[in-house]
């Protein structure tokens, strides 16, 4: 572990807006502490030499045309914006992410590797970047930010890919429309970088913002991405888009498809997401037909807020509790995307490590959770609910009077609000991330393990117990069966609820590693076979989550196929995203199947 002297002595974080990843100077101190907690949980060394020559090349293509297309590239865009990710991969930490491989690795640090990134300043180079990919038959990966921690951050799907940096150039707030809140954005800004933009304008607006605030608004939406006030489905609230297409083709999806006046953008561009004709949008979302290089935002008016929490006494009660859940939602008494979250959140949310509350290597026991939780601002419990309420005061109180009222149902729950719990206490964070501030406090169960990082397990289930029971209990079972500890959220959205399981794994243990991979597809396998499936994946379960999205001896893959051969005939698009493989490389051993990992990261068979 790092000393208290080397922490003193990390470096800064770069800012923002120097630094379009960086961070804002009101964050500075936050950012700091989060930092140094993180790097005090430390053993591996920053870097470590590579092995075999670098840089790693994509599937088909020689070494000489690979570095006369790499000339060629840096010819037209200028040397400065190609880099060849030939050096030491370097993990760092959240706000100072890498764009070569996946800081979060869960299989070797070196598999999930570019061969180099390019920068695009314009949406004219992305599209002579593409032209470029189809001429060399070079595979390109587009990253707005790559702080896609948890599903595979800034890695390619294929190994050897050429990653597309859009955020470092492109990373403008286009437009702000403080009458009809909307916003347009360029795949660089982040939730940070937007909130700042905001605040500059003086317009009374919010943003909406996922747990932490450093990826980009277009990645995060393109990726379907969640945030927790009434407008935390990001792909719901988005209008319009520019895509560029795998061919270098642009398109203007919406009402951005017919021109306004003189060449003027469309005027309800960023009202109507419709338009004529088929809606295209959902087919540039967690897929690999299109680049989008503008996207426009919905913006919530900023309005009066609450929030809470609530804890309920018994491992048992979630069903009760979600069934309570179901028709103040569908009723929309619970104003936002609230979550219901396990106890052992309260201790890991304190930033403080696993071994401050268990000795033991093996998951910490029910009982010496609750033991702690006692000593906490929640009490001892099983579960707390976060929930916001928003609106005048007379809107506000009659919620919260309902709310109140029905879970007290629930024999044993507590209503606290924000001024009953300490200032560093989680719930003043979810105050912020309810009222659209962006955060870095969801950073701290980082430090549950040393070197920590993690996977997200996130079946989809209706808002109702007997569904959430079936999830839950294989995901608590398995976790138990490869000794993990087990991290539920259920955060939910009317009629369905996200269900976050994250695997907290610690990056030096290869056993540890091993054991994370077993338990996430043992989990897709046994929920698939109940019904359930994820709304998103890291990298290497894309492809066994899309066979079981299986319906129709995989009709909804045929069609994904064909769209993608239609729309990118040489294959260069992000091959592998999703599932969706094209053409060129289907059948080659480059898919990744619960039997496969050993031989078979991203082709390694081949
Ligand atoms: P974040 O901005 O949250 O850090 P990323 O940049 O890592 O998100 O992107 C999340 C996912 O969405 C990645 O798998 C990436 O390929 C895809 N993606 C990101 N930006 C774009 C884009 N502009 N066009 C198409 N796909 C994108």
């Amino acid at each position: 572990m790092a000393t208290a002297d080397a922490l003193t002595d990390l470096p800064p974080t770069p800012l923002f807006p120097a630094t379009h990843s960086g961070i804002p100077e009101r964050y500075v101190e936050q950012c700091k502490e989060s930092k140094a907690r993180i790097y005090s949980n430390k053993t591996l060394p920053p870097s470590v030499p590579r092995a075999g020559e670098l840089p790693v090349l994509p599937p088909d293509v020689d070494r000489d045309t690979f570095n006369k297309a790499i000339a060629e590239l840096k010819e037209s865009l200028g040397k400065e914006h190609v880099e060849l990710n030939d050096k030491p991969l370097v993990d760092g930490w959240y706000m100072e992410h890498p764009n070569t491989h996946d800081a979060f690795h869960v299989v070797e640090q070196s598999e999930l590797v570019s061969s180099a990134t390019v920068y695009p300043g314009s949406t004219e180079e992305v599209q002579a970047i593409v032209r470029w990919a189809n001429k060399f038959l070079i595979p390109v990966f587009p990253i707005s930010m790559g702080r896609n921690l948890g599903y595979g951050g800034a890695a390619p799907r294929l190994r050897g890919s050429v990653i597309i940096d859009l955020g470092r150039r492109m990373k403008k707030v286009l437009k702000i429309d403080g009458q009809n809140a909307t916003c347009i954005v360029e795949p660089g800004v982040t939730y940070f970088a937007l909130y700042e933009e905001i605040q500059k304008t003086g317009l009374p607006l919010w943003i909406d913002t996922p747990d932490v605030g450093g990826g980009s608004v277009l990645g995060n939406c393109v990726d379907r991405g969640v945030g927790y006030t009434p407008y935390g489905d990001h792909f719901a609230n988005h209008c319009g888009m520019e895509v560029v297409l795998p061919s270098g083709e642009l398109v203007r999806t919406g009402m951005g498809a017919l021109p306004g006046k003189n060449g003027a953008d469309n005027p309800s561009w960023q009202a109507f997401q419709h338009a004529y004709g088929p809606s295209v949008d959902g087919i540039f979302s967690q897929s690999n037909f299109g680049i989008v290089t503008k996207m426009g935002m919905w913006l919530m008016p900023e309005t009066e807020h609450q929030s809470y929490m609530i804890t309920f006494p018994k491992e048992e009660d979630f069903e009760q509790i979600i069934d309570i859940i179901r028709p103040l939602a569908l009723n929309r008494i619970l104003g936002n995307i609230p979550q219901l979250r396990s106890v052992i959140q309260e201790l890991a949310v304190t930033g403080k490590p696993k071994s401050h509350f268990y000795q033991g290597k093996d998951p910490v026991p029910e009982e010496v959770i609750r033991s702690h939780a006692k000593n906490m601002p929640c009490g001892d419990c099983a579960w707390v609910f976060y929930g916001t309420v928003y609106g005048p005061e007379e809107t506000r109180k009659m919620q919260l009077d309902v709310i109140r009222q029905e879970f007290a149902k629930v024999p044993g729950s507590k209503f606290i609000l924000p001024q009953d719990v300490p200032e560093d206490h989680y719930l003043h964070a979810r105050v912020r991330i309810c009222s659209g501030v962006p955060e870095l406090r969801e950073l701290d169960w980082l430090n549950w393990k040393p070197n920590c990082a993690h996977l997200a397990f996130s079946p989809i289930t209706p808002t109702k117990g007997e569904d959430a029971k079936i999830v839950h209990e294989l995901v608590t079972r398995l976790h138990k069966k490869w000794g993990f500890d087990s991290l539920p959220t259920w955060c939910v959205s009317g009629r369905e609820m996200h269900y976050i399981a994250e695997i907290l794994f610690d990056r030096a243990d290869e056993d540890e590693k091993r054991r994370a991979i077993a338990c996430m597809r043992e989990m897709i396998a046994e929920a698939a076979a109940q019904g359930y499936g994820e709304y998103r994946t890291h990298l290497i379960f894309m492809d066994q989550i899309a066979r079981t999205y299986g319906w129709g001896d995989q009709a909804l893959m045929r069609l994904n196929e064909t769209i993608k051969d239609a729309l990118d005939p040489n294959g260069i698009l992000a091959p592998g995203r999703a599932g969706i493989w094209p053409k060129r490389f289907r059948g080659r051993g480059f898919q990744l199947l619960p039997d496969d990992e050993k031989t078979a990261i991203n082709g390694t068979n081949r």
